[in-house]
């Protein structure tokens, strides 16, 4: 009885084949949304990172130096990694994701940015997973909030708790990508808050950020920068991906 769903799927699948999402051929299983080329086209970023916002740094892979953007800002997060590089197939995948609605696609992404969590063997000791929160008149306009879909599925896979209630964004901004570093630090300042019955539970824990794509930082920085007046304490945050340049 235990393998019913699972032929019922295959013969589901043989009927009405599941397709890849990124290049629309025939699936080899159902679980499968993105195909095995497919899957080799996203670029996976490698070391050497910046050791506070994960930018891609040129030379040694072993090199631990902070970037020029975080030696000039005030970064509020300990440490943020970024899995692949926003561009080509990854970067179609994550607008189908938000604007197509296929929220099919969670589990490659999961996939992996936990394979990257593994692989470098970093957030660790994280005690809740948080997504960075949308302002209700944008989420109604979109109808789906990434980072929230992306922290849920991730937080469940890592056995941590996860709470969405906790980080509000209670001041709606312009959207960040229509601006500049400097106007997006000013756009996103005191646009978030902290449910106060929630507060006192956030004293010294550890927290891990997850979101889509990370741009200039200054959306999960703001976020880091409440978190910490709270008495959090270790803020790491992993984004899919990032739009810097390939070594
Ligand atoms: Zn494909
Ligand atoms: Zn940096």
């Amino acid at each position: 009885m235990l393998y019913l769903p699972y032929m019922l799927k295959y013969l589901i699948n043989l009927l009405y084949p599941a397709l890849c999402q990124a290049c629309g051929k025939k699936s080899e299983s159902p679980e499968e949304n993105i195909c095995k080329d497919c899957l080799k086209k996203i670029k996976k970023r490698l070391p050497p990172f910046c050791t506070k916002c994960g930018k891609q740094l040129r030379g040694d892979p072993e090199l631990q130096l902070e970037c020029s953007d975080c030696k000039n800002d005030e970064i509020y997060f300990d440490r943020a990694f970024s899995v692949c590089y926003y561009s080509g197939t990854l970067k179609d995948l994550i607008h189908n994701f938000k604007y197509k609605k296929i929220s099919s696609l969670i589990k490659e992404f999961s996939d992996l940015t936990l394979g990257f969590i593994r692989q470098y063997d970093i957030c660790k000791d994280i005690d809740l997973v948080l997504p960075v929160p949308m302002h209700r008149r944008r989420l109604i306009k979109r109808e789906i909030n990434t980072s929230h879909v992306m922290a849920r599925d991730a937080a469940k896979r890592l056995g941590i708790r996860y709470d969405p209630g906790i980080l509000k964004k209670h001041k709606y901004t312009p959207p960040q990508s229509s601006l500049k570093r400097h106007d997006r630090i000013k756009n996103i300042r005191g646009s978030f808050c902290i449910k106060k019955a929630k507060a006192p539970a956030l004293y010294n824990k550890n927290i891990l950020i997850i979101d889509d794509l990370f741009t200039t930082g200054s959306t999960v920085n703001e976020c880091a920068r409440i978190l910490k007046e709270a008495g959090c304490g270790n803020i790491d945050v992993i984004t899919l991906a990032r739009g810097d340049s390939a070594r």
